[in-house]
């Protein structure tokens, strides 16, 4: 089978070199890939609905014939309007910018065809606004998949691609723990599992259900053999870190005393250092509670001792910013750090690699441009990897792999602000010891969070301008980067709010600008010569700007709590009041606007984990998502809690082979 999934993309009838590239930036790879790009949603297509009987809101399949067809406007507006019989009824459809549709010859006054659409109601009469339309003959009854797009592609495309994929891979073609998992587990195999999540031929819920289980089976298997692995192979002595001068110097130099639960942390780090095994502990404390502070002091500790310490960041805004906090924390200590990042430029790669090898510079701040394999360290001792849980498990070790040889083994912290609970934490970092920073420093008000709709937004504008005029930030925050109809990207909320604060200097940031660009934005926003930022969710890890007093997140009911916590906590960083917008999109369910309601009453982020787990915890077969959290393709962090403890608890013996483990974990990446 992982033979099969490793062929090109360019197997596929109708994918060439360009396309190839586009998937490939989005990291569909192979056809394996392709097909891990599941169906959004089945919509039941088997019924066709007598024009009569339709009601307004319905989804509804029709079939009919066309009795007039009349254009309105001009050029790029113009709009075509359908008028649609059967024996029952007639109804109109309407087709914006659409011209073309007046010359296509399928589309003649009596020609029949099917079309699918939702029902509205103007004037008292239904229509349909840009329905899916087809010839009659091209409408196949049936329980249809919808594909979000990709990479250009459109759903209708990528459902027939996927068909093409499916027939390449022969009914012989079985995983290794086919047997195993049908035997034990009654789950589908995973051929068997990828055709009905692709192509169900009916609505059963709980079939579907076990396909999506049997395919994320298959993910978690392969993750907890590995960090089985990593767990035995971590277990070995370490450099010993004996009592220095520079770290104590810091902590007397810190602006305010380390907090209760900062000290605690900071002794068992200690210990660990001294013990003379090697370290590999993950450090977990709520967004702002003050991690920077502990790995600043780790790192002085490295360097106080002769040794180098390096600290990896899942994103250049976060890189930026530790290299920036961290230069200034060490100044007084006459330590200095650099950062490394993949706009680094070469001359100053070059320099930087040399001192590095030197042994010259003892510390760095960088992104996964620390990880290429001309990175070498004289003598490193201690590995950092803050938002660690961005990081899939191969990179959270990569960089704690680059010791020399013949020298003791490199000591790992890794940092979340993920509140995961403890026993799904233990699954799931199972290669690590665990801290947990409770608490936040003190004087910290909790963050004003308020759930609105977004038809009711125009009351934020006086909000904000009141937050403006008392010298606060504002960050605002959209789903998307690409233009859309319903404006949520970056660049139309910019102009949008642009007219409304003229001088607030409105400015935009996501993944996919410059990475000098992305810093100037932040830097901007850090000065104050900007005040309201317009972003994606890049801002999500860790970016710390005290004077942000608003957070305002668009389409909020698109994100799990966890994440909404963390995007909240990027305000009521300082003694200030924060506040938290969660704006809920017009499509939000009533279970959606519940959840997000718990926010308000909610700071605490282990609390708001264990509700989203509660409430989303499995059941959801087919909203399933297209990447999880951690680098995982399919599994999601709060969703699947139950069969990652499953498995955690039960793990069949087997060993996965290369090719298994080659198709699982590339996804093991950063995300910027
Ligand atoms: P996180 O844990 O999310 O990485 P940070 O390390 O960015 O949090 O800390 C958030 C803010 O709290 C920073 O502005 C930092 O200077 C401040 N801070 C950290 N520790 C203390 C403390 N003991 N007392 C007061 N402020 C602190
Ligand atoms: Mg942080």
């Amino acid at each position: 089978m992982y033979d099969l999934f490793a062929q090109p993309l360019t197997v596929i009838p109708g994918i060439g070199a360009t396309l190839e590239k586009r998937l490939m930036s989005r990291g569909i790879n192979c056809i394996g890939d392709f097909l891990l790009h599941l169906p959004k949603d089945y919509v039941d297509d088997r019924h066709v609905m007598p024009i009569a009987s339709l009601q307004e809101g319905m989804d509804a399949r029709i079939n009919g014939r066309i009795v007039s067809k009349q254009a309105r406007g001009f050029g790029r507006n113009r709009q075509v309007m359908i008028k649609l019989a059967d024996e029952t009824g007639f109804i109109a459809l309407n087709f914006f910018h659409s011209g073309y549709m007046m010359t296509d010859a399928r589309l003649t006054e009596g020609r029949e065809i099917s079309v699918r659409g939702s029902v509205e109601s103007w004037k008292g009469y239904l229509q349909m606004n840009h329905p899916d339309w087809c010839v009659m003959e091209a409408y196949h009854p049936g329980y249809r998949p919808v594909y979000a797009s990709l990479a250009g592609l459109g759903g209708k495309r990528i459902s027939t691609m996927i068909k093409q994929v499916l027939a390449l891979l022969p009914t012989t073609a079985a995983s290794p723990l086919d047997a195993r998992l049908a035997s034990e587990f009654h789950l589908p195999d995973l051929r068997s599992a990828l055709a009905r999540l692709h192509g169900p031929e009916d609505a059963d819920r709980d079939l579907l259900e076990k396909a999506n289980v049997r395919l994320k089976s298959e993910e978690v298997i392969i993750y907890l053999h590995l960090m089985r692995e990593k767990k035995v192979a971590a277990d070995c002595p370490g450099l010993t870190l004996q009592r220095e001068g520079l770290s104590e110097q810091l902590l007397n130099s810190l602006p305010f005393p380390l907090t209760e639960a900062q000290t605690t942390v900071w002794s068992d780090i200690s210990q660990d250092l001294h013990s003379g095994k090697r370290m590999h502990r993950l450090l977990q404390g709520d967004v702002g509670a003050g991690k920077t502070w502990i790995a600043a002091l780790a790192m002085a500790k490295a360097a106080g001792c002769g040794y180098q310490a390096a600290l990896l960041a899942p994103t250049e805004v976060l890189a930026n910013q530790h290299a920036e906090t961290l230069a200034e924390l060490f100044a007084p200590l006459g330590l200095e750090i650099k950062l490394l990042t993949g706009s680094t430029r070469a001359r100053a790669r070059r320099e930087m690699l040399a001192e590095l090898q030197s042994g010259e510079l003892k510390l760095i701040v960088g992104t996964h441009a620390l990880l290429t394999e001309d990175v070498h360290f004289k003598q490193l001792a201690l590995a950092l990897v803050d938002e660690q849980h961005r990081f899939g498990v191969r990179q959270r070790w990569a960089l704690a792999d680059k010791k020399r040889e013949g020298h003791e083994a490199v000591h790992l912290l890794g940092m979340t602000a993920t509140p995961i609970p403890r026993t799904l934490a233990l699954a799931l970092y199972g290669d690590m010891d665990l801290s947990i920073m409770r608490g936040m420093p003190p004087g910290r008000k909790p963050v004003e969070t308020r759930v609105i709709a977004s038809s009711k937004m125009q009351p934020l504008i006086g909000g904000m301008q009141r937050i403006l005029d008392g010298d606060g930030r504002i960050y605002w925050i959209v789903p998307r980067i690409d233009e859309d109809e319903d404006g949520l990207s970056v660049d139309q909320r910019v102009e949008l709010l642009k007219g409304y604060f003229p001088d607030a200097n409105v400015i935009g940031l996501h993944g996919r600008m410059k990475s000098k660009d992305k810093h100037a934005a932040l830097e901007a926003f850090t000065t104050g010569q900007c005040t309201i930022l317009v972003s994606t969710t890049v801002v999500e890890v860790g970016v710390n700007v005290p004077e942000a007093r608003l957070i305002v997140i668009e389409a909020a009911q698109a994100y799990g709590l966890a994440q909404l916590h963390q995007l909240r906590g990027r305000v009521g960083r300082s003694s200030d009041q924060g506040y938290c917008m969660l704006v809920a999109g017009p499509e939000t369910s009533e279970g959606s606007m519940a959840r997000l309601k718990q926010m308000v009453n909610t700071h605490d982020g282990l609390e708001l984990a264990e509700a989203d787990l509660a409430m989303r915890g499995g059941g959801d077969a087919v909203g399933t998502r297209q990447h999880g959290d951690a680098g995982f393709r399919l599994l999601n962090m709060s969703e699947d809690a139950g069969l990652i403890r499953q498995w955690f608890e039960n793990l069949p013996e087997f060993t996965p082979s290369e090719d298994m483990q080659r198709f699982w974990r590339p996804f093991a990446e950063s995300t910027d």
